[in-house]
């Protein structure tokens, strides 16, 4: 997944694309146009929006989550490994799943988070109008 969320003048957007996963039956629908699942943006807040086994992520609202908790006074930051590891306690949930979501409030301020079984580097770039983008290496939280 290539995942993107722009902010300008207090507006925020997010878009990602995906290739889905390797040998998907066709038709197969994963995350990652599931608005609220593999995305979310809202006005005033921020973005969220995330990779990994998306047949696994269709059944919890992940971009969403960490949205809320962006709304209810979290930083990105907090925000992603809140939501991951709140997903990962449910008793529905499954230790094995590989995910990862980052987020941008409408501020400008960026977080990240990674299931501890995310198989490669989970890395991102984040940049602004006066700072160019830099990438930062995602660690697998929490342990
Ligand atoms: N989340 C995508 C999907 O399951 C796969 C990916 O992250 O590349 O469709």
């Amino acid at each position: 997944t290539v995942g993107l969320i722009a902010v300008r003048d207090g507006v925020i957007t997010v878009g990602c694309s995906s290739s889905g996963k390797q040998g998907k039956h066709p038709g197969r629908v994963g995350d990652s146009p599931i608005f609220g699942s593999g995305l979310y943006a809202e006005g005033g807040v921020g973005a969220a929006v995330c990779t990994g086994d998306g047949d696994k992520m269709c059944s919890f609202p992940l971009a969403f989550s960490v949205v809320t908790l962006m709304r209810s006074g979290h930083t990105p930051q907090e925000a992603c490994t809140q939501a991951i590891q709140y997903l990962l306690a449910l008793p529905q949930g499954d230790a094995e799943i590989e995910i990862a979501v980052i987020a941008c409030s409408v501020h400008g301020d960026v977080g990240a988070a990674c299931s501890p079984k995310y198989l490669s580097e989970f890395t991102f770039a984040a940049g602004s109008a006066e700072h160019q983008a830099e990438v930062y290496f995602c660690q697998p939280r929490p342990e």
